[in-house]
């Protein structure tokens, strides 16, 4: 009978070693040590509080019936509402939702924001939908949602393929059926809809203000120094050109249109404008093209990985010449890729640290919408950079400690922070 009482893997997901959910399993394992007294709510750790499936169909353009899978996981919700992007991507499965919302729930907590962690999604490639087809989409799963979504009980906000419209339009639904104008249920919103000046960028300035800080530690000097950045959509684009103006050269990129290079250096203005026009880097006429596996081994000092998980497996780990790892996407790199990096010596600024800028701002902007009294882009800057290094040096103190990575270290801090709130909160009943 004992056996039946202890914790059971979930049936509902088969992780492996470097899928999401088992790379976060694994980092959640690596931290148990860390965790004093707190240990014994782990588990907590390792089951979402509450996932929704909900079928999100929707009639196209030429009279036909569209039928698209779509998720809303809330992962933990001890110290606040739940608050997360929603993904709009053909690979989004329950699995990927539920890893995301986890690593939601870390990276509030490390930047002690007052939220619990939450991720959306559809599987679906919004390539190959209409403008109208879009929004009907959007606007059906936010009404199939709308039951666990709400600006006190679980916020979403823009992630891969997800924009200020898309928000637009999941705000507008809410408030439809609700009757009210919420503005505070989702951020990442047009300015003038109740969105925050500097939210766009807000990601990539975190990658940036972060990098920086870890850049000095290990005496890399910005001014010259090469990056490579995987992604160039809102975040990768936006950390590259910090880097730039920081005198930093952006020497490679790599998007779903192609992979390019250049060791002098792009020019950043021409390939934003390239990216604007064409949707991509590919075909970028002031740099090489290059076979993308290639993109791993191009002599860089800064790594950018913003696109999706498991990119840095254990192979490319082993070839990459960076001495910098900046995780501008959630899950990059497969826990058998971090231990390769470390033992190379190659420091790690994890996705929990690294990303948190974009939700740092969601939640200044959710702050000016519940109070109606907006801020100018400076001061949210200079909030968001305060906020960022300090809880980058926190988390660095603790790694000093323990002599542990960032990445255990940050999961230190944070899950000592949502445990403390379990325990506190107690069990109910
Ligand atoms: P985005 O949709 O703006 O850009 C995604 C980029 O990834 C695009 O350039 C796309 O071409 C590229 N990409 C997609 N598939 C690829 C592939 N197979 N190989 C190479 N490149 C590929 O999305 P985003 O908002 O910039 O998000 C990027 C990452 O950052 C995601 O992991 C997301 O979860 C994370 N993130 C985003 C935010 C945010 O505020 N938007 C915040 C924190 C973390």
């Amino acid at each position: 009978m004992t056996s039946t009482l202890t914790p059971m893997p979930l049936s509902s997901v088969h992780p492996t070693a470097d899928s999401p959910w088992g790379t976060y399993l694994m980092q959640v394992d690596r931290v148990v040590p860390y965790l004093g007294h707190l240990a014994r709510w782990v588990e907590t750790l390792k089951r979402p509080k509450r996932a929704l499936i909900v079928d999100v169909p929707i009639e196209l353009d030429d009279g036909r019936v569209a039928h698209f899978e779509g998720f809303r996981v809330q992962h933990n919700l001890s110290r606040g509402p739940g608050k997360g992007g929603v993904r709009f991507h053909p690979d989004v499965t329950l699995e990927e939702v539920m890893a995301l919302a986890a690593w939601m729930s870390v990276k509030n907590a490390a930047v002690n924001l007052p939220y619990g962690g939450a991720k959306g999604g559809i599987r679906v490639d919004p390539a190959l939908l209409s403008r109208k087809e879009l929004e009907r989409m959007t606007r059906r799963y936010t009404s199939e949602i709308g039951i666990i979504i709400g600006p006190h009980s679980d916020i979403p906000a823009p992630d891969v393929n997800t924009n200020p419209q898309i928000m637009a339009w999941m705000m507008d639904t809410y408030s439809m059926n609700t009757g009210t104008t919420a503005t505070g249920v989702v951020t990442g919103k047009p300015i003038h809809l109740g969105g925050s000046l500097g939210r766009v960028k807000a990601t990539g300035r975190g990658v940036f203000v972060t990098g920086r800080e870890a850049a000095r530690r290990i005496d890399l000097e910005l001014a010259g120094a090469r990056v490579a950045v995987q992604g160039f959509g809102n975040v990768g684009s936006a950390a590259a050109e910090l880097f730039n103006q920081a005198g930093s050269r952006i020497v490679a990129a790599q998007d779903h249109t192609g992979t390019i290079h250049n060791d002098r250096g792009f020019d950043m203005a021409d390939l934003m404008a390239h990216v604007k026009e064409h949707g991509g880097v590919g075909g970028f006429k002031g740099a090489e093209p290059m076979k993308s596996e290639e993109f791993w081994d191009v002599a860089c000092d800064i790594l950018i990985p913003a696109a999706l998980e498991g990119q840095i497996t254990a192979e490319r780990a082993r070839r990459t010449k960076a001495r910098l790892v900046l995780e501008g996407a959630n899950g990059p790199t497969v826990p058998t890729a971090d231990d390769i990096l470390a033992e190379r010596g190659i420091l790690v600024v994890p996705d929990v640290i690294c990303n948190a800028g974009g939700v740092t701002v969601s939640y200044f902007e959710w702050v000016q919408d519940f109070s109606s009294f907006f801020w100018t882009e400076d001061e949210i800057n200079v909030r968001l950079d305060k906020i960022m290094i300090g809880a980058l040096r926190r988390i660095w103190d603790t790694a000093d400690r323990h002599r542990i990575t960032l990445r255990t270290a940050t999961f230190a801090v944070a899950c000592e922070r949502i445990l403390t709130a379990r325990e506190e909160r107690g069990l109910y009943p």
